[in-house]
């Protein structure tokens, strides 16, 4: 098939080098002039384990192209993602501008009928101006060639992206058209072979089950953050607190740990958007509030623990941090906690000694050189000289480490602890004054 893929981050790169893999004939489309240079020459700009494989495999055979014109695109597929980015406005809502604009440029280009496939996260209704604003432009070229617009939204998760993608656990397809939906399911039988995982739905219905989904997510990660918070209150300890309740196979293990707070392109966004759209209607969504303000504070957490041991002035104090990426296995910077950390730190007066296993560069990329933040070749070189150590992503590199040589590098043996990768009666028989979350 031939697909045309416009927006090549996280979710249109491993969208078109997913669907070259399994044979497609697959064009991106990026305005990034400098990332379509770089895709060219298969060099992968972000970090998403299996993808710098499979975009070389793609870019060798000749089935995964790259380029910034649009027009091109439009031409070559039968099926144009729209995979563009959805950031939230100061409002709260989700700026559509740049899905918008491909609807527009789809309008002014188009020859052939095509199916165009949004796959950004967008608000109830999307689907609908995107249909509007293609036929406009036809209009306005007084042409008349049939398209038919799908809500598929995108569930991946970064960090385990390809594979998500070639085994997911369902494709949502949003669409009132029987025609549109076989051609769907054409397009990712490569995709959905063990058993059938296409769940066909109304537009609306497609685009308010990924905001359902993340904020799902996101409030199980709140009430479990909230539950840490009082759990040091009344003297228990969340960690048992949770195998207690995992055990319920109505609640399950699965995404209720407690830590520093959720962050990453996705849930606080959304989480964001969803409530705009309540209050859009007039309908009061206080569950939706509560979970992105939990949220807030818990993001503070790391620094009133470090305050707590250190005091309130930071001026003098060096403090290591290790894990700079909202979670493992990803370089994604965006709502950190780690940032959100680094600027407390800063703003009392202290300075940054941080170490994570990829985001370095991106880390870099963000704050540049500057005196308050130096970069460590390895977690112990962060150590060195430090007054605490702060975890804020739990890498698998994390769980082990060397105990001994860290407390012989650290001025005072403090570690706050964001993710409760460790045990607190260990960590006190190995001389650290040992802060975590929700443990005594
Ligand atoms: P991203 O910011 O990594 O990438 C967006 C890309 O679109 C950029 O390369 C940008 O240059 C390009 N772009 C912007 N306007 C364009 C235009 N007019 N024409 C061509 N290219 C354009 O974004 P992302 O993380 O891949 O997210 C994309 C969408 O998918 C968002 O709506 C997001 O909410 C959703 N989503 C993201 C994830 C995730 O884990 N990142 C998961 C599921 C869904």
């Amino acid at each position: 098939m031939k697909i045309t893929v416009v927006g090549t981050g996280y979710v249109g790169l491993v969208t078109g080098a997913c669907l070259a893999q399994v044979g497609n004939q697959v064009l991106c489309v990026d305005i990034d002039a400098e990332k379509v240079a770089r895709l060219r020459e298969a060099e992968v700009p972000i970090y998403e384990p299996d993808l710098p494989g499979i975009v070389q495999e793609g870019v060798k055979s000749g089935r995964l192209q790259f380029t910034t014109e649009i027009a091109a695109g439009v031409a070559h597929g039968d099926f144009i993602f729209i995979a563009v980015g959805t950031p939230p406005e100061e409002d709260g809502s989700a700026d559509l501008r740049h899905v918008l604009a491909v609807a527009d440029e789809i309008g002014a280009h188009l020859q052939n009928p095509v199916i165009v496939i949004n796959k950004s996260t967008v608000p109830v209704g999307t689907a609908r101006k995107v249909q509007d604003h293609i036929a406009a432009a036809l209009l306005k070229r007084k042409v008349e060639i049939p398209f038919v617009v799908v809500s598929n939204p995108e569930f991946l998760k970064e960090g385990a992206a390809v594979a998500d993608f070639m085994k997911p656990d369902r494709i949502v397809i949003g669409t009132n058209d029987a025609a549109a939906a076989e051609k769907m399911r054409a397009l990712y039988a490569p995709f959905n072979r063990n058993h059938d995982r296409l769940i066909v739905m109304d537009p609306p219905s497609a685009e308010l089950t990924k905001y359902a989904a993340n904020v799902m997510l996101a409030t199980k990660i709140s009430l479990m953050n909230e539950l840490a918070g009082l759990a040091e209150c009344v003297g228990a300890d969340i960690e048992q607190v949770r195998r207690g309740i995992g055990a319920d196979p109505r609640i399950g293990y699965s995404f209720i740990y407690p830590g520093c707070g959720y962050g990453g392109s996705c849930f606080p966004k959304d989480v964001r958007a969803l409530e705009y759209s309540a209050r859009q209607h007039d309908f009061a969504a206080p569950l939706l509030s509560a979970v992105e303000a939990v949220n807030n504070r818990q993001k503070q957490i790391l620094e009133q623990k470090l305050v707590a041991v250190l005091g309130e002035n930071l001026a003098g104090k060096n403090i290591a941090v290790w894990g700079l990426a909202f979670k493992p296995n990803t370089d994604d910077l965006r709502e950190a906690p780690s940032r959100t950390l680094m600027a407390g730190i800063w703003r009392r007066g202290g300075t940054v000694q941080a170490y994570d296993p990829v985001a370095m560069n991106e880390a870099r990329r963000l704050y540049g050189d500057q005196q308050h933040l130096t970069f460590c070749e390895d977690p112990y070189a962060a150590c060195d000289g430090a007054d605490a150590l702060i975890i804020c992503t739990e890498w698998q590199e994390f769980r082990s480490p060397d105990f001994r040589k860290m407390r012989r590098l650290l001025r005072q043996s403090i570690i706050v602890d964001g993710r409760n990768i460790y045990e607190p009666a260990i960590m006190r028989s190995e001389g650290f004054l040992y802060s975590a979350i929700g443990r005594p």
